[in-house]
Formats: C-alpha cells, sequence, structure tokens
C-alpha cells in the first residue's frame, strides 16, 4: 500500500478500533498471554489501569499500572475519570477513559485486563466490546501457579483462589472461553480472536473502500 493511501486509510477512513476485555483469575497467566500478544500483533494497544495496591518487584509505573494513592483514587471516581472500576481484594482498579476513547476512536484496538466486575460494568455499558474469559485447565493447576509465582503470602494465595472460584461462575456471561493450557497456543488463540473481528463485515462496511467495492458490483 502506498505511504499516501495509508495515511487516508487511518485518518479518514477507518473502522473505530475494537475493546477487547479479558478477564479469567488470578494467576491464570492473562498477563504473559496478553503481552505477547501486543508485542506480536499491529495496531493493538494495552490499557494501563491505575490501581492503589502496592508495586510488586519489576512492575513499572506506567506499564503495568499507574500505581496511585486511595486519595487520588477517589477523586478520579468523582471526576468521572473511569470507564469501570472495581474493588479486588481491598485494592481499588480502574480503567482511565481518556486514552480507551482516545485510541478506538484512531482505528486503534484496546485490550483491557480487568476483573470479571469490571467486565460486567463494561458489558452493560460498551455492547460493542469483545468479551474474552481465559481460565485454567482445573482449579489444582491455578493454585500451583499462584504458590510459584511467589508474589502473594499464603493467605492472599487463599483469597485470590476463593475469589477465582467465584469467577468461574461468570464464565457463561463471556463470549469467548480460552482454556490457558499451553502458553503459545494461548497466544495464537488469541491472535485469531482479534483478527477474526477486526474482519467482521458489520465493522468494516462503512469504510470507504468496502462501500466502493459495493457500489462497483451493483
Ligand atoms: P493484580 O493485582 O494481580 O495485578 O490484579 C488483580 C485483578 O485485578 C486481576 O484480575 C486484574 O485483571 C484486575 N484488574 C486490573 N486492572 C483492573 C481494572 O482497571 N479494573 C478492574 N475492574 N480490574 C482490574
Amino acid at each position: 500500500m502506498e505511504s499516501k493511501e495509508k495515511d487516508l486509510d487511518l485518518k479518514n477512513d477507518h473502522a473505530e478500533g475494537i475493546l477487547f476485555v479479558i478477564s479469567g483469575p488470578s494467576g491464570v497467566g492473562k498477563t504473559s498471554i496478553i503481552r505477547s500478544v501486543l508485542e506480536r500483533v499491529e495496531r493493538v494497544v494495552f490499557s494501563v489501569s491505575c490501581t492503589t495496591r502496592k508495586q510488586r518487584p519489576g512492575e513499572i509505573h506506567g506499564i503495568d499500572y499507574f500505581f496511585i494513592t486511595h486519595e487520588e483514587f477517589e477523586r478520579m471516581i468523582k471526576e468521572n475519570k473511569f470507564i469501570e472500576w472495581a474493588k479486588v481484594h481491598d485494592n481499588y482498579y480502574g480503567t482511565p477513559a481518556e486514552m480507551v476513547y482516545d485510541n478506538i476512536r484512531k482505528g486503534l484496538d484496546v485490550i483491557l485486563d480487568i476483573d470479571v466486575q469490571g467486565a460486567l460494568t463494561v458489558k452493560k455499558n460498551f455492547p460493542g466490546a469483545k468479551f474474552v474469559f481465559i481460565a485454567p485447565p482445573s482449579y489444582d493447576v491455578l493454585r500451583e501457579r499462584l504458590k510459584k509465582r511467589g508474589t502473594e503470602t499464603e493467605d492472599k494465595i487463599q483469597r485470590r483462589l476463593e475469589t477465582a472460584k467465584r469467577e468461574l461462575t461468570f464464565i457463561p456471561e463471556f463470549e469467548y472461553l480460552l482454556i490457558n493450557e499451553d502458553l503459545e497456543e494461548s497466544i495464537r488463540n488469541l491472535m485469531s480472536i482479534i483478527y477474526a473481528e477486526r474482519l467482521k463485515f458489520e465493522r468494516v462496511k462503512n469504510t470507504t473502500k468496502v462501500r466502493q467495492l459495493i457500489e462497483e458490483v451493483q
């Protein structure tokens, strides 16, 4: 494609980006899957959430999360700065609205990694979003993965496992179910979902290119 055409395609005549909401229990491997998909798929960006939870070793402010105080978070709730927010394990987590809207408008797809409560809020407010649940092959596997991760105390692991049990009951609310048995396979499956959603006729039917094609044959 000529670069001029490419510009036109992006600036004036693109379908809106798609909002992909990815949920699943803590420890299921969401972060690893999403990270690889972001590296491999063009035109998709990650929505960095705000949280009041403590930064873990290796996490970077502005990349993994925006680590903010309770006061800041509550101020942002009042100012309507989130498209959704939830309290998970005593901490606030929320999706800042501005970046999501800007990117969708530009035609970029946006991935949210949020908990089930948050996903259900998005489902109510954004019917066009796509919902993917990532599940472990079994509850035992999840328990092992959480222990191996070693970032949480035994008490916190127990709480996360209880939350996971509750979250798994919400699987039927999601459009796609991805069982993370093998990381590489899961990455490819999530990529397939993104590519397939991009090709839906409903999404591209109003772009000039598609309209012209249809007019030509009428
Ligand atoms: P962690 O503390 O392990 O990073 O995340 C705990 C849970 O919070 C995960 O299930 C994660 O998906 C969820 N989470 C992260 N960001 C958000 C957010 O912006 N909103 C909601 N509702 N949940 C989030």
